[in-house]
């Protein structure tokens, strides 16, 4: 059901054009940026490889629901444009090719969320992430696939059908970023943005083998984002390594007064560069290391310790007690925020309207059933049971107390350790259909990612190793609110090896 069909044929360029093609792949964005601010490559040109391989490679993958290929030509050239005519001051992401996952507004393109709900919706404004990509110079090449509104550990509840694995096109690439972890994975963009609500971002990039960022709660503005889980939700980027990703959440972090929850997050240029040689004591909770998590997973996780042990970092046991009630507050909170966020899909003023010869509610009620998935219904029953009269003390109020608690064991650790060391996921990454009808299995692929956004704190996913069969995995570190830096600085030192 992928909307890739409508893509023209992907228009071959120059000799200069084809002989840049197999390096495209392996450049950096750090390296496009240098290259183009110093007028030594086109971002014309590179706009127009991310554009080819979204067509061809994308393509197989199902990574992308729209591409914005007029908009880009016409970005990279204005970009290509100032460089020549000089003057301008030099942007962190000039000319990188990115892409946006399709919850996230960009005017004149469709927005769909992965949900047939909002068919033919296009954004009237941009996201705040992205008015601040186009002033770093970024130049956005298209929109990627996702689970429904953000709703998935798999990507399999997207309208438009699943995202395949570019490691093995059999497993699943994770969700619900499945579509950005994909594309930056398979080489499409050095750089893809998602969102991490409960693991959305985290968990595709250690099923696909790359880097991704869950931001500290408030330092990415979410205005532009459509929310699923308005306290947990936040914007983040994909990458190949630790400092495009650092570069990513550069270009987007910091206040804005569109959003009352945004902070000010620092000075976002320490984080370029970031530096390795820094010391830490990391935490090691014993509940992420126990029943649940395969084999392989830990080997991997436990690998990665004694290396860095090796480079001189310390270790310590730590305790997070409530780690093992994360998944069932997750799931009260998400569900109760989402039932009253999609409360505004009704067919009235955007998007898909079913029955609207009859009554109201009848049209309501045929808009929301022919609109959303079964996930998505499945989620707004939830929500809306839990939130309802009699039920609330019992539900959502119990759920925001143990998130509290949860809050006060990361902000206990974090009085002990600097950073703290988990696998980000129990399981190797699944094949496509093999957790589909068994809902509970796959929230379950959520419980290492979970307690971070209850806690509104940042953690990254850093490449691993990989299992016997050759699948990625995955380790997550956590820090304290804002200091992204410290996990931007783990992220080196493992991909450094010092
Ligand atoms: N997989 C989790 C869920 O289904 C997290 C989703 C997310 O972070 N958007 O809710």
């Amino acid at each position: 059901m992928g909307r890739d069909g409508d893509f023209s044929p992907c228009p071959r360029g120059s000799i200069a054009y084809i002989l840049l093609m197999p390096e495209y792949k392996s450049l950096t964005a750090a390296e496009i940026a240098a290259g183009v601010n110093a007028g030594k490559l086109s971002a014309a040109t590179l706009t127009e490889e991310a554009l080819s391989l979204a067509k061809t490679e994308g393509k197989r993958l199902n990574a992308f629901i729209t591409l914005c290929e007029e908009k880009a030509l016409k970005q990279a050239q204005a970009i290509d444009r100032e460089v020549r005519e000089g003057g301008a001051a030099p942007r962190i992401l000039a000319g990188v090719p990115v892409a946006l996952k399709d919850n996230i507004c960009y005017t004149d393109y469709e927005t769909t969320c992965g949900s047939h709900i909002l068919d033919k919706f296009i954004p009237p404004y941009d996201a705040t992430c992205v008015t601040r990509l186009i002033e770093a110079g970024a130049v956005i090449i298209g929109k990627t696939n996702m689970d429904e509104f953000g709703m998935g550990s798999s990507n399999e509840n997207s309208y438009f059908g699943p995202v395949k694995n570019p490691v093995n096109h059999e497993l699943v690439p994770g969700g619900s970023s499945g579509g950005s972890a994909a594309a930056v994975a398979q080489g499409i963009v050095p750089i893809a943005y998602g969102s991490d609500t409960g693991g959305s971002i985290r968990q595709p990039a250690a099923f696909c083998g790359v880097y991704g960022l869950k931001p500290t709660y408030g330092s990415v503005s979410r205005y532009g984002l459509v929310a699923f889980g308005s306290s947990l939700d936040q914007i983040g980027p994909l990458a190949r390594n630790a400092r495009d990703l650092a570069l990513g959440y550069q270009a987007i972090c910091g206040r804005d007064d569109h959003d009352a929850t945004s902070a000010d997050c620092g000075h976002p240029d320490d984080t370029v560069e970031i530096k390795t040689g820094r010391k830490f004591k990391i935490g090691i909770p014993a509940e992420y290391f126990a029943e649940g998590l395969d084999p392989e997973v830990e080997t991997v996780v436990r690998d990665v310790i004694e290396l860095l042990e090796k480079a001189g970092q310390t270790f310590t046991d730590i305790s997070l007690p409530l780690t093992d009630k994360a998944i069932a507050a997750y799931y009260i909170v998400a569900n109760a925020e989402a039932s009253s966020n999609l409360a505004r899909y009704d067919g009235v003023r955007y998007g898909l309207r079913e029955g609207g010869d009859g009554e109201l509610a009848d049209m309501y009620a045929a808009t929301r059933t022919a609109g959303f998935g079964d996930e998505v219904k499945r989620r707004i029953m939830l929500g809306t049971y839990a939130l309802s009269a009699g039920y609330y003390d019992a539900y959502y109020l119990k759920a925001s107390r143990v998130r509290e608690l949860i809050r006060r064991d990361f902000r206990k650790a974090f009085e002990k350790v600097d950073l703290i060391i988990t696998p980000t996921t129990p399981t190797l990454a699944f094949r496509l259909g093999e957790k589909i009808d068994d809902p509970l299995a796959m929230y379950l692929s959520d419980v290492y990612t979970v307690p971070v956004n209850l806690a509104g704190i940042p953690a990254i996913s850093v490449p691993g190793g990989h299992s016997s069969d050759g699948r990625p995995v995955g380790v997550q570190f956590t820090a304290p609110r804002f200091d992204e830096l410290a996990l931007f600085q783990m992220a080196l030192c493992l991909e450094r090896n010092d």
